[in-house]
C-alpha cells in the first residue's frame, strides 16, 4: 500500500492516519480505514475541547469522500463518545468531517460550490446523494461561513425582489447589495413581516443604508 501520508493526500483529509485501503466485495466502493491523529482524538465533537472518552459509541462508521474517478470512497473509522464537561456525552471529533455529518468537508466543499453553479437536481445526480442532502450540507456548510464575515459591512444600498417557487405558490424575499450585486440575505415570504426580519437583524449589526429600492414595494411594505 502507498505510505500513510500519500493516502492521506489522495483521499483529502489532514491529521489523519490511513491504516488500509479496501474495496467492499459488494458494492464496489473504495473504503479507506483512517483513525486521527493522537492529539486530534477525545474532544468534543461540538467544541473540540479534550474530553475523556465515555464509550466505543456505536461503533465504526463511515463517511462518504470525494469520488476517485468512477469509483465512490468512503473513509471508515471508530465513532467514539466523549463526556464534555459542556456538552455532555457526544460522539468525538473527526478531523475530516463536521460533527454529526455523514460526509466529509472536502465533500461538502464540493457539493457547497456546486449548487452556485448549477441546480439541485443537477448537483445530486453529479455527486450521487439525496436531494435532502444536498440541502443539509448547504446548510452546515453555510453555518461556519457566515460566523467568518459581516454580511452588512459597508452595505449602503440594497435592492429587494422576490422570487417564486414550488410553482408560484411560495415565495422568497431576496435582498442584494446594490453596489456589488452580491445576494446579502434571503427568507420565505413576500410580506413586510419577512422584510421587518431583515431590517432588524441589520439593526442589530449597527450598519445603516442610503438608499433602498424594492422591486414590489408598496406604501406600507418599508
Ligand atoms: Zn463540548
Amino acid at each position: 500500500m502507498l505510505g500513510s501520508r500519500v493516502c492521506a493526500r489522495l483521499v483529502g483529509v489532514e491529521n489523519t492516519v490511513v491504516e488500509a485501503m479496501d474495496f467492499d466485495e459488494v458494492s464496489g466502493d473504495l473504503v479507506v480505514r483512517v483513525r486521527p491523529f493522537k492529539r486530534c482524538m477525545n474532544r468534543c465533537g461540538i467544541c473540540g475541547s479534550r474530553s475523556p472518552r465515555f464509550d466505543r459509541g456505536r461503533g465504526r462508521r463511515r463517511w462518504r469522500s470525494l469520488d476517485a474517478g468512477t469509483t465512490r470512497v468512503f473513509l471508515e473509522a471508530d465513532a467514539p463518545r466523549v463526556s464534555c464537561p459542556a456538552h455532555g456525552v457526544v460522539v468525538a471529533q473527526v478531523p475530516w468531517a463536521r460533527h454529526g455529518a455523514g460526509h466529509t468537508c472536502e465533500f461538502d466543499a464540493q457539493v457547497a460550490w456546486l449548487v452556485t453553479q448549477c441546480s439541485k437536481r443537477g448537483v445530486s445526480e453529479l455527486m450521487r446523494i439525496a436531494w435532502h442532502s444536498v440541502g443539509a450540507i448547504i446548510e452546515r456548510v453555510w453555518e461556519d461561513t457566515a460566523s467568518t464575515f459581516d454580511r452588512f459591512a459597508d452595505l449602503t444600498r440594497i435592492g429587494v425582489d422576490e422570487i417564486s417557487y414550488k410553482r408560484g405558490h411560495k415565495y422568497l424575499t431576496v435582498v442584494v447589495n446594490h453596489d456589488t450585486g452580491r445576494l446579502v440575505w434571503a427568507a420565505p415570504g413576500r410580506d413586510k413581516a419577512t422584510l421587518n426580519q431583515f431590517f432588524d437583524e441589520l439593526a442589530a449589526s449597527g450598519e445603516s443604508l442610503s438608499s433602498c429600492l424594492c422591486k414590489w414595494w408598496s406604501p406600507g411594505v418599508v
